[in-house]
């Protein structure tokens, strides 16, 4: 009897490649274990093992297995099931799957780079082979795969490689990623004993012959005056001149009170401290009704307005959860994963909790998956982002997937360009459990199921506390322009509001969806704009740096004096973003301390983390940003949000972009007065009479829903048709129209009316490559597997064909 495997390897071949195996190794071998085969002349790779078989391949001599690099599976037998759907639904191969769900420790390939981890290990417990490929990285910081295959004289070293690494000798090149501590803020307030006037007057006059603690007090009364924030130690010393051992004095009389604002939100140590939450009558309700429709239904869409209290509700769901035993998985987009929500449930699960987040160390997220490989109690609960669903969960209870409107769901690219939200209803199937979504305002594809039954639909309408949903205003830009009531980009009446804010001392975010200073610089003398030479698109002037930058490629130049074309001096800046508020809001508030978040300001390692802990502890007044403000983020002392121009948002060439500046606008209106005040929103726009804003306005979910949806029908958009994106990219533009011409043709005589395209995308061109798009609208009628199958062949027939082998083609399935 031959035996053989088939292996998934990561690099995308259509078909999985059959090895032969001993009798031996047939009887060890499980799916899910790791194994070195050979590819091509003298590749190696690290594959995972599919199946075990005894069919021989007919075309090809299956060649021998290299290597066993596991004795017990690292990928379980639900995983393989979710890998094979992705693969099926998303149009991939198993090998991209592979490729996306495994950290890349686990997958040693020929180009791998090796570095010495930088942890004291004891040196005594390596093996001879283990201990040469350590020493030689104390003298080189970095070696591959074949330099280690010369030191050790051996071909296959995958297995030494791999025993180093779980003994934390070594890691795999990547960068490296700092746990983030904030530092630690000291505040004073007065003692609570001198609150009442008497006392305040008896101190006064006991302190008379103390002048400088007398001063010290008068100072804090003229900053509290003045402020309602946090009196920083450092301010009040500042302001009254007193030294610190003054201070000192006072705090130790119990005159002064001090304690610091907890701020390490990252690093986790100490027990679970705190019990959840009682929850309100809406809250309950709302938990009622979505175990009521979990008894029918298996996804259920909790649709509750902005700090209505859902993460309370998820978090009852998770210990009902963790009573069972269950695993949970709490799937947040990347940038919601903030260190505020997973600070909130570590407090009440402690140590169960385990992150696993794109910008953890691949040590880290190896650490991760064994736990939850295990089943360990350290990793009962996971919050990740869209990779999460790809862990060995093996015992799931329930996934929540969270703000789960949100695009960044979607993996754009490479492939699988899987949507984790619906990857995540699979995965809850699979391991015959259930799935939460929940959000504000919900994607109309979630809302639409809903009201078909295919989900259960759970809503809340109220804020926790009664808080009254956010008042919002639209402000008319073009009337303002008219009547000279506008300074650079803002209009008087969010010039009032923001001085009103400031002056009851509550802080401000200012939306404005582009950053840069100007997304377009025009010579006035003859028109010309800068382009980027890669790219079909205007340069961004950044101020800041003097630069003007592209911002699908990266290419940048200095800012130039004179028009590239006429050599003309005057040039115009058109349109408006970040960096432009920034400045005029410095200019309009330059008492007040002015911040921005957007790509720019958040690249380096924390960046993003500084800003929202500044914004917290209140050393920010007004911040400025783009999309990002918007992510799930919950502010104690924001009043007012302004937008500063919802018109680029709506005039967006996609069809997803009503419902998308709905769900931006409400969003970033959700961020204003989440505590006991009413907040504010002004909007500021060319044309107030949009329907989108009246119903943002208005906070209708349902109109906007009914009306997108009524222009869905119509145009034959999803939710109510699915749809294809075929892409093609060619370096020349002939070649990719002819080659886009020949697969449009071969479509329609499929698919008929049903094909649109090819058309040149808004943006032609990125990084040198022409995009043409196609696109495929499936009726709910049609079988979507047949079409898929209709649409592989077409592909493959389309690769054949000499002239267009080298055009790129791209499927995405359910394009966003
Ligand atoms: P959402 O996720 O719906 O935007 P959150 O869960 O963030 O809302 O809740 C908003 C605020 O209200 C949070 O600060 C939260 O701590 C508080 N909150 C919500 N529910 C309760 C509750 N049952 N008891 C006390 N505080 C609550
Ligand atoms: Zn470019």
């Amino acid at each position: 009897m031959l035996y053989f495997i088939d292996v998934i390897i990561p690099i995308p071949l259509q078909k999985l490649f059959t090895y032969r195996i001993t009798s031996a190794e047939n009887e060890f071998l499980k799916p899910g274990m790791r194994v070195a085969v050979p590819f091509g002349k003298s590749k190696i790779y690290t594959g995972i093992v599919y199946k075990l078989h005894t069919e021989a391949p007919t075309a090809y001599e299956a060649k021998d297995l290299h290597q066993i690099l596991d004795d017990k599976p690292i990928v379980n037998a639900r995983q393989l099931v979710l890998w094979k759907w992705i693969s099926k639904y998303y149009l991939c191969t198993m090998g991209d799957v592979m490729r996306a769900a495994l950290p890349s420790p686990f997958i040693l390939e020929s180009e791998t780079v090796i570095t010495k981890h930088n942890i004291e290990i004891n040196e005594s417990e390596l093996k001879d082979d283990e201990f040469l490929v350590y020493e030689a990285l104390q003298y080189q910081s970095s070696l591959k795969i074949h330099d280690i295959s010369n030191i050790l004289g051996i071909k296959n070293v995958l297995p030494v490689l791999n025993r180093l690494i779980e003994k934390e000798a070594i890691t795999v090149e990547e960068e490296v990623y700092e746990k983030y501590k904030p530092k630690l803020v000291r505040y004073v307030k007065l003692h609570t004993d001198y609150t009442s006037e008497q006392r305040l007057q008896e101190l006064l006059q006991d302190l008379s012959r103390a002048p400088k603690q007398h001063q010290v007090i008068l100072t804090l009364f003229s900053i509290s005056a003045t402020t309602k924030k946090p009196i920083k130690v450092s301010k009040l010393t500042e302001e009254s001149k007193a030294s610190a051992a003054i201070i000192k004095a006072l705090i130790d009389k119990n005159i002064l009170e001090e304690y610091y604002i907890q701020t390490d939100r990252v690093e986790y140590s100490g027990d679970d401290n705190e019990n959840s939450k009682s929850l309100n009558n809406y809250q309950k309700q709302a938990l009622e009704e979505i175990n009521t429709a979990f008894e029918t239904q298996d996804v259920v869409l909790l649709h509750g307005v902005t700090s209505s209290g859902k993460t309370e509700v998820y978090v009852k769901l998770i210990e009902e959860a963790l009573k069972d035993n269950k695993q949970v998985l709490y799937l947040l987009p990347e940038i919601a994963l903030t260190t505020q929500l997973i600070a909130r449930l570590q407090n009440y699960f402690g140590e169960k909790v385990a992150v696993f987040h794109s910008k953890y160390s691949s040590h880290e997220r190896v650490e991760v998956w064994n736990h939850v490989l295990n089943d360990a109690s350290k990793a009962q609960i996971v919050i990740g982002a869209r990779s999460s669903v790809f862990l060995p969960f093996n015992n799931l209870g329930l996934i929540i997937v969270d703000e789960e409107h949100e695009q960044s769901f979607k993996q754009f690219d490479p492939a699988p360009r899987y949507q984790a939200r619906d990857t995540a209803i699979v995965l809850a199937n699979i391991h015959k459990s259930k799935t939460l979504l929940g959000s504000a305002t919900p994607s109309l594809e979630s809302y639409f199921n809903a009201k078909q039954d295919k989900y259960g639909l759970v809503e809340i309408t109220k804020r926790y506390n009664d808080v009254l949903m956010p008042d919002i205003e639209l402000v008319d830009i073009k009337e303002k322009f008219k009547k000279k009531l506008m300074k650079g980009h803002f209009s008087d009446r969010l010039v009032e509001e923001m001085t009103e804010t400031l002056k009851e001392g509550f802080q401000i975010i200012l939306f404005q969806n582009r950053r840069g200073y100007s997304p377009i610089v025009e010579c006035n003398t003859c028109g010309h704009s800068p382009q980027c030479p890669n790219c079909d698109v205007s340069l961004t002037y950044h101020k800041y740096r003097h630069q003007l930058r592209c911002h699908y490629c990266g290419y940048g130049i200095a800012m130039p004096q004179n028009c590239q074309a006429c050599g003309g001096v005057d040039l115009d800046n058109k349109g408006f973003g970040t960096e432009q508020i920034e400045s005029e809001v410095k200019a309009l508030f330059p008492d007040y301390k002015v911040a921005r978040m957007d790509l720019d300001t958040t690249r380096g390692k924390h960046g993003y983390e500084k800003i929202i802990t500044a914004l917290e502890q209140q050393e920010i007044d007004i911040l400025v940003g783009t999309q990002m403000l918007t992510k799930g983020l919950d502010f104690r002392n924001v009043k007012l949000v302004g937008i500063m121009n919802a018109d680029n948002m709506l005039n967006f060439p996609d069809f997803r972009a009503h419902e998308r500046s709905f769900q931006l606008m409400l969003q970033v209106a959700g961020r204003a007065g989440r505590t006991d005040t009413r907040g504010k929103v002004l909007i500021q726009t060319y044309n107030p009479n949009h329907n989108i804003l009246q119903q943002v306005s208005t906070n209708s979910y349902f109109d906007m829903f009914k009306e997108q949806m009524d222009e869905r029908y119509n145009f034959k958009y999803p939710p109510v048709y699915k749809q294809i994106k075929i892409t093609l990219k060619h370096r020349d533009y002939n070649n990719v129209e002819s080659g886009a011409i020949w697969f449009a043709k071969a479509l329609r005589s499929v698919f008929g009316d049903y094909v649109l395209g090819p058309e040149s995308p808004p943006i032609a061109r990125i990084r040198n490559q022409f995009h043409k798009n196609i696109l495929v609208k499936i009726p709910k009628q049609q079988s979507l597997a047949k079409t898929k199958e209709a649409i592989i062949k077409i592909n493959n027939s389309f690769s054949s064909i000499k002239d267009f082998r080298s055009v790129k083609v791209i499927l995405n399935v359910d394009n966003f």
